[in-house]
């Protein structure tokens, strides 16, 4: 994916006479920029991770864009809400994800600087699985065909370097060693601030769904219309809702569940300088270190009920507990008695086989959608918002893991 400078970028534009231009709007986004009216080059629907690090990457490559949400940035009702996310290059089998993450992580550790922010919380990530779990041997080997760093930890290594960890004797690890945590709902926020401060606009609105077919020329926003020379709906769990006949299959949101427990007064043993962040494949558990005092997480990453992002209550509910307070007690014996400081309801946009979805609207050229995160499209930000732009723009091929082609309509995980 190659990163473009606004003049590079004009530059290539005019002389490919590019695609782009081939349309009447086109001519509007290439004009000289003039403060005038409600019209944008790109309109982006959507500020969760997927929208905002869009709209910083078109705005880097010259474009004129309007970032909309209809709550606000990484609200708490939105996929990209919360405290925390994991960000390592551990995929298994499939490289592209890896890739994909090693692009990124230079990008969030420079808007890391930019924020003047501790976005990003080099903790290392330790796989925890049995010795001979298909993922972590495949893992093992991608990461070392990539050359990103990791060592391989037996369970007597684990048991000399983290005796907060109770394992049963057939289970080993793998240390990402350059992984860590990003501060989920900052960092949005970071990249909105940071496409403001390079020209972009930010709106609180409500966007209405398309209508009809063919080129869009405007989107109600708050009943207004906005003309763009293109749109994109980066709607997270939403987009079913925005586009059921298209999507309403293809992406299911689904209930997903996080606890904070708070370590014992004065112990720093599950502190970010002692312990890592964590993925546990035998429990399908995951969770962070006690980050800037929030208390040691545990998520769940199973896929809960159908959730409506809107509608649902994101009430505790007993038996998600009881497990995420048993398995805590289990695999870290000196949480057993922490209390709950923390719980948080967020919802999966599950796409059927957890490729994200990045494809143009079948009945509108210029018209984007962007979702389908599925657990774990948070830490491809960056990379989201290259391709996007790249596809956008007309610099970069389609990648066809996210056609609405390779997509079923039966829930099927390939991608972990
Ligand atoms: C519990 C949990 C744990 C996770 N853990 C990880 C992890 O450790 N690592 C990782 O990489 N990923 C993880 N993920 C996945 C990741 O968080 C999501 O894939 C990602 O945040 C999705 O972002 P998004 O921008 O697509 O959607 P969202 O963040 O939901 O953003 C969509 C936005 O669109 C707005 N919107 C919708 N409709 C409209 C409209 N009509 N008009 C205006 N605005 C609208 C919404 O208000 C919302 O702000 C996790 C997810 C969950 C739920």
């Amino acid at each position: 994916m190659r990163k473009l400078g606004r003049r590079k970028f004009v530059k290539t534009i005019a002389a490919a006479g590019a695609a782009f231009a081939a349309h009447p709007s086109a001519s509007a986004a290439l004009a000289p920029r003039t403060p005038a009216g409600d019209s944008f080059d790109v309109v982006i629907v959507g500020a969760g991770v997927f929208g905002s690090w869009s709209a910083l990457c078109l705005q880097r490559a010259g474009r004129k864009v309007l970032l909309v949400d209809q709550y606000g940035p990484a609200n708490s009702r939105a996929s990209s809400s919360g405290e925390t996310r994991i960000i390592r290059s551990g995929y298994g089998s499939k490289e592209f994800y890896s890739r994909w993450v090693w692009q990124s992580l230079p990008e969030w550790r420079r808007l890391t600087v930019e924020a003047c922010q501790s976005l990003f919380h080099p903790t290392g990530v330790l796989w925890l699985g049995k010795s001979n779990d298909e993922t972590l041997a495949q893992t093992a080997v991608t990461l070392s065909r990539l050359s990103i760093p990791f060592e391989r930890l037996s369970h007597s290594d684990l048991a000399e370097r983290y005796p907060q960890l109770v394992l049963t004797d057939e289970m080993a690890g793998l240390f990402e060693t350059s992984a860590g945590a990003l501060m989920a709902r900052r960092a949005v926020q970071a990249a909105v601030t940071q496409a403001k401060k390079e020209g972009a606009e930010y709106r609180t609105g409500f966007a209405a769904p398309p209508t009809g077919r063919g080129r869009l020329v405007s989107v109600s926003i708050n009943n207004q219309p906005v003309r763009a020379a293109a749109f994109v709906f980066a709607c997270g769990p939403w987009l079913p809702r925005i586009f059921p006949g298209l999507l309403r299959e293809k992406i299911v949101p689904s209930r997903g569940e996080e606890f904070y427990f708070g370590p014992p007064a004065g112990d720093s043993r599950f502190a970010e300088f002692s312990f890592p962040t964590w993925i546990d494949l035998v429990s399908e558990t995951f969770g962070t270190p006690d980050m800037e005092g929030r208390g040691f997480k545990v998520g769940i990453d199973l896929h809960g009920p159908a959730f409506d992002p809107d509608r649902d209550s994101r009430t505790l509910r007993e038996d998600s507990y009881r497990f995420a307070r048993e398995f805590t007690a289990r695999r870290f014996p000196g949480l057993k008695d922490a209390p709950l400081v923390e719980h948080r309801v967020c919802q999966y946009e599950n796409a059927s086989n957890e490729d994200f979805i990045i494809d143009r609207h079948p009945d509108h050229e210029n018209v984007w959608l962007v979702g389908g995160g599925s657990g774990h499209g948070f830490k491809h930000g960056p990379a989201i918002g290259e391709h996007m732009c790249a596809r956008i723009l007309k610099q970069g091929d389609a990648e066809p893991r996210f056609a609405f082609a390779s997509k079923g309509e039966v829930q099927q995980r390939t991608v972990y």
